[in-house]
């Protein structure tokens, strides 16, 4: 280990919280396209992307223009004045999905409350008592309390209760406990199309239509959180559009700006149940953040990064299959786009993952037997062609 590294970790231990375990001992200073270089002078390929954020990738001279232009104008002006890139993000999203209106925030869980608020607020002003919201076990919503509470997973809940209450948690793919879970308080269901967290697990077409049909027939809102499936992850700019449904309300964070930190709910005109004073943020939808949105999505629409993903998703899941007809390592590759998650036989991955790391390839791990990989949207088929054959020889032994 460089000297630099040792210093950085002596500091990080000494001073920082430490909710992450034992992170990889590396510390990035540049990158370029999918490759990360470390303090140590060593290059890695990258296929997390900083979980799905680096849509991208590193060095793109347009993303890089847009931020500094902006940031040497205007960083921050709040809301109380009009933001002519805030505006114009809410327009170029709405003109791109089902949703009539935008709202940003500054992350996911942000997003995700905004969501939860809006659907409270739209019974609450119909004078309905629909409260109760229903999402899946082994789903991710994120780390706020409201939006752990309705994260299906113990291990993220335990230590703070009493959590928000009313949200009920069922299994996924099973319209009959989903329809035993309805009740006259049932206001909401919130869901992944992908479950990204709990080992890359795309739900089924068929429930999710009939999801949706449920929820037309009963007045109930379906929020979909697209915060890690959206901005072209599945090589659709949205995940529902794979699915042949739409959402109610939708929610985006991660790549929205290719790292610079924002979130979104989005929603029909209908749900739009906010008024003056309902809702609020101090630095959602700054002219930083919003302005690097409008060029992270121009570069997905109209410089054929959408296109990209679409290709290089179905290269990367096809060569995977392939390797896993060659090898008795693998037991299913599952995803879509470049959501993709592999599963092993036997739970080392956390054994193969450090292999590759030492060999400069960085891969998502879930629990002790998936790999996640959600690579920048700009992969190129040798960058496939690399990570299947690093895969390849680390499962070789
Ligand atoms: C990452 C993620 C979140 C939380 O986003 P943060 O920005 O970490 O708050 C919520 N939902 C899903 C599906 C996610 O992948």
């Amino acid at each position: 280990m460089d000297k630099e590294l040792l210093e950085i970790i002596d500091n990080d231990k000494k001073y920082y919280m430490n909710t992450f375990g034992d992170r990889l001992p590396v510390c990035f200073t540049d990158g370029e396209g999918i490759k990360l270089y470390s303090t140590d002078g060593k290059t890695y390929y990258d296929y997390m992307a900083g979980i799905a954020v680096n849509c991208l990738g590193y060095g793109n001279k347009k993303l890089e223009e847009a931020i500094c232009a902006q940031a040497c104008k205007l960083l921050h002006t709040s809301s109380l004045y009009y933001i002519k890139s805030q505006a114009e993000l809410a327009k170029v999203l709405c003109e791109n999905s089902f949703a009539d209106k935008a709202f940003f925030a500054n992350s996911g869980a942000e997003a995700n409350e905004g969501a939860i608020k809006l659907a409270r607020k739209y019974f609450y002003k119909k004078n309905e008592e629909k409260y109760e919201i229903i999402t899946l076990r082994n789903s991710f919503h994120g780390r706020t309390l409201t939006t752990v509470s309705a994260t299906g997973q113990e291990k993220y809940q335990k230590p703070y209760s009493p959590l928000t209450p009313k949200f009920i948690h069922i299994e996924k793919n099973n319209i009959d406990e989903l329809k035993n879970a309805i009740t006259d308080k049932t206001g909401a269901i919130m869901l992944e199309l992908i479950q990204g967290e709990s080992g890359v697990v795309p739900l089924d077409k068929e429930y999710v239509k009939e999801v949706r049909k449920i929820c037309d027939e009963k007045d109930i809102v379906l929020i979909i959180d697209e915060i890690q499936t959206g901005i072209g992850r599945t090589g659709k700019l949205f995940c529902y559009e794979n699915y042949g449904i739409e959402p109610d309300i939708m929610t985006l964070a991660k790549a929205l700006a290719g790292g610079v930190p924002i979130g979104a709910v989005l929603a029909k005109d209908k749900f739009c149940a906010f008024e003056p004073g309902d809702h609020g943020t101090t630095f959602g939808g700054n002219h930083l953040a919003t302005s690097t949105a409008l060029c992270v999505l121009n570069e997905l629409l109209s410089g054929g990064v959408l296109k990209n993903a679409e290709e290089m998703g179905a290269y990367l899941i096809k060569s995977l299959n392939n390797l896993k007809e060659k090898t008795d390592k693998i037991k299913e590759v599952r995803g879509i786009g470049l959501m993709v998650g592999i599963e092993l036989n036997e739970p080392k991955n956390k054994e193969y993952a450090r292999k590759l790391f030492d060999m400069g390839i960085l891969v998502g791990t879930i629990g002790t037997n998936v790999f996640r990989l959600v690579p920048p949207l700009i992969i190129t088929k040798d960058d496939v062609d690399l990570i299947v054959e690093k895969l390849s020889e680390v499962l070789k032994g």
